[in-house]
């Protein structure tokens, strides 16, 4: 259950409850937001939970007791039935807008970023993506020119009126990364790394939680959870597609995951065709149709020369097809009743 305490509710008070919670063998997590504190309360018998939310909802300082049957808590539609709308310094991710973030999969020189930021922007993305430290399967393969191009894309992005997503895959990089991002991305391979979870969670910024390769919908919620636990609130869930026994394509883009998460969570919901099928010429039909399965946001890889891309060239769109690919996302979005969100540039 999660006890919402009423806004400036005194310290004393809300020590009162969770003594309380914590004499009746309750574990709880305790998450101090702007302006109001909510107490997880985890570990009683659901049987017992009613009679202590009864017993909670005439203590002055608790505003509402929420009862919720999933493991994860404040990520739940049983927490928040709304749809959250996370604000990227001005930029609504999960409202009826759709938006679509494109870039390389790693940033290779400044020339190369202002060329994509250039092309993107024009063709309607609104956030430019781009690898500064790459996680690889490979030891042997590029990792990144790490803070050089964190630079680049911050330079680039802000002269085309572009907002910034890129990996952070250390706990020990977080803060540097976020001088830079508007973003946070959480990669597939460290979805599970609970402690890059909390810090993130504790740096306040939006996070882009991909998906883990092998994880259940319910693991990944978790992993938001770790995320929200920590205050932050503003999470976007990216399916990237997930490895199963079908070789034709690099993963598996499981479409499925955007209307079952949406039912199951308030977050918003990011798709990735590139990853999800690591073929160029599936990105533009499964962007499609992430975007008519309810999808808020996109992410893309595109190259100006995918064939000689440092990383991830057979899966990057040339300028062409991603520019064609836009104009199709656009009405497709129009078709259900949404709109494609446009920088202000453009
Ligand atoms: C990426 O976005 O380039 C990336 C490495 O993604 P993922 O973690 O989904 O493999
Ligand atoms: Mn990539």
């Amino acid at each position: 259950m999660v006890i919402v305490m009423k806004p400036g509710a005194p310290e004393a008070a809300v020590k009162e409850v969770s003594r309380h919670l914590e004499g009746l063998g309750y574990i709880l997590h305790t998450s101090r937001g702007v302006g109001r504190t909510l107490i997880g309360a985890v570990g009683l018998p659901e049987i017992d939970k009613a009679a202590v939310a009864d017993s909670l909802r005439g203590h002055d300082w608790v505003e509402d007791v929420v009862l919720i049957s999933k493991p994860y808590k404040f990520v739940s539609r049983e927490y928040q039935a709304r749809d959250t709308v996370v604000d990227v310094d001005g930029l609504p991710i999960g409202g009826p807008g759709v938006v679509v973030m494109a870039g390389p999969c790693t940033v290779e020189s400044e020339e190369q970023v202002e060329a994509v930021a250039a092309l993107v922007a024009r063709a309607g993305a609104t956030v430019l993506r781009g690898g500064a430290y790459k996680p690889s399967t490979s030891p042997y393969s590029f990792h990144g020119m790490g803070e050089p191009a964190l630079r680049i894309l911050r330079g680039a992005a802000d002269r085309h009126g572009l907002k910034v997503v890129t990996e952070v895959m250390d706990v020990r990089r977080v803060e540097e990364v976020a001088r830079f991002a508007d973003i946070l991305q959480i990669g597939t391979r460290n979805m599970q790394n609970y402690d890059l979870l909390q810090e993130v969670g504790q740096s306040g910024k939006p996070v882009l939680l991909k998906r883990g390769m092998s994880a259940k919908y319910e693991e990944w919620l978790l992993a938001a959870e770790y995320i929200a636990t920590k205050g932050n609130p503003r999470i976007l869930l990216c399916e990237r597609g997930i490895r199963t026994f079908e070789t034709a394509t690099r993963n598996t883009l499981d479409l499925n995951a955007v209307p079952t998460v949406k039912g199951l969570s308030h977050l918003p919901m990011v798709v990735d065709p590139s990853h999800g099928t690591g073929r160029r010429e599936l990105v533009a039909p499964m962007a499609l149709a992430a975007v008519a399965a309810g999808a808020d946001a996109l992410i893309v890889e595109v190259h100006p020369d995918p064939d000689h891309a440092v990383k991830d060239g057979q899966q990057s769109q040339t300028p062409a097809q991603f520019s064609e690919m836009m104009v199709k996302v656009a009405r497709v979005c129009e078709a259900i009743g949404r709109s494609l969100l446009r920088p202000a540039s453009a």
